[in-house]
């Protein structure tokens, strides 16, 4: 539940923040100009194919891009704070203990060849000053805070299941009490029953300890399990975003449109997801105009050559010229 005071005072600020990967000599623009709030408590569902930018955004939240990107325009703000999002030592301090990352695919993301209660502990050690005991006896506690019986911390990674090392993750990125925590996909590799449980489960540490939550997923419905708002973004831009009831009610952008009829519902007979036609565009050689003309089902002549404006709409924001037909009053242009 977010309050007035929270409303004023987000916890996390992103102001028309833009970054390029340099492969192979030629620049493609990942993320332009996007911005949001997210305030302390929030989850927030960023979702999106692949290359729409989710993962970029949330990367360079976590000043986590990878040495070919460049943070081209734009800040991220943190309590007030411009954070050093594109210097990497600057950025140790607030990683992992303000803002903490889950990422998919345990496996690959914990060390095989240490065991998962050292693994947990070394961050207390790190970044807490904490005594090898302390660490350890912080590292039992999280185990059992993320449904993992404290003993099961001698295994080693490859001797849990997928939906314990999962777990681990979780356990890992709280460790140093941080006030956001970064779901990057961090169900995408689990079946589906294991995707509940870690999705409960994140939604009830969300609430005991007062985190807030981005989760990045191409997958609309595990947004409306966990999330309180949505940002669906397209070719590195946002272009709808709004509460997850008014987005599922009432999705205005044709492209949330489609991502929401994709969605299989075995109520309805559509047990088969239905994929959005075509393919999204080719970030170095962008459409012009609307990026999704080339697949949009409405588009006009206007759509090919003019770019839209992120509108106010409501309680969210719109990029689409189908919104003309507003009144003045109802639009607010938030960015070009
Ligand atoms: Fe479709 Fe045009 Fe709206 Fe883009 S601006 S989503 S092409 S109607």
């Amino acid at each position: 539940m977010i309050n007035s005071s929270q409303e004023m005072a987000p916890l996390l600020e992103v102001n028309g923040l833009s970054v390029d990967y340099g492969i192979k000599g030629v620049s493609s623009r990942a993320i332009d100009t996007i911005s949001f709030p997210l305030r302390a408590g929030e989850a927030v569902g960023l979702v999106g194919e692949s290359g729409s930018g989710k993962t970029t955004t949330a990367m360079a939240i976590a000043g986590l891009l990878s040495p070919n990107a460049r943070v081209s325009g734009g800040e991220v703000r943190y309590r007030g704070n411009r954070l050093p999002i594109d210097d990497d030592a600057a950025m140790r301090p607030h990683r992992w203990s303000e803002t903490s990352v889950v990422f998919q695919g345990a496996m690959n993301a914990l060390n095989p060849v240490h065991r998962v209660m050292k693994q947990i502990a070394e961050p207390c050690m790190l970044k807490l000053g904490m005594s090898r005991g302390e660490a350890t006896a912080r590292a039992r506690e999280l185990l059992e805070l993320v449904g993992i019986p404290a003993d099961r911390g001698a295994a080693y990674p490859h001797e849990l299941s997928g939906g314990m090392r999962q777990r681990v993750m979780i356990a890992m990125a709280l460790a140093c009490r941080p006030s956001i925590i970064i779901g990057d996909e961090p169900t995408t590799a689990l079946d589906v029953i294991t995707q509940a449980q870690i999705l409960k489960l994140l939604g009830e540490l969300r609430s005991q300890l007062s985190l807030a939550l981005i989760l990045i997923t191409h997958d609309l419905s595990v947004v409306a399990e966990c999330c309180d708002r949505v940002m669906i973004m397209y070719a590195g831009r946002i272009i709808e975003d709004g509460t997850v009831a008014d987005i599922f009610a009432k999705p205005k952008h044709p492209y949330t449109r489609l991502l929401i009829e994709s969605i299989p519902n075995p109520a309805n007979g559509k047990k088969m997801m239905r994929p959005i036609p075509g393919d999204p565009p080719n970030l170095s050689n962008r459409p012009t105009g609307c990026a999704f003309h080339p697949r949009c089902p409405s588009a006009m002549g206007v759509c090919a050559t003019e770019f839209p404006g992120l509108v106010k709409f409501g309680r969210g924001r719109v990029a689409c010229h189908l919104l003309g037909s507003l009144t003045e009053e109802d639009k607010v242009e938030v960015h070009a």
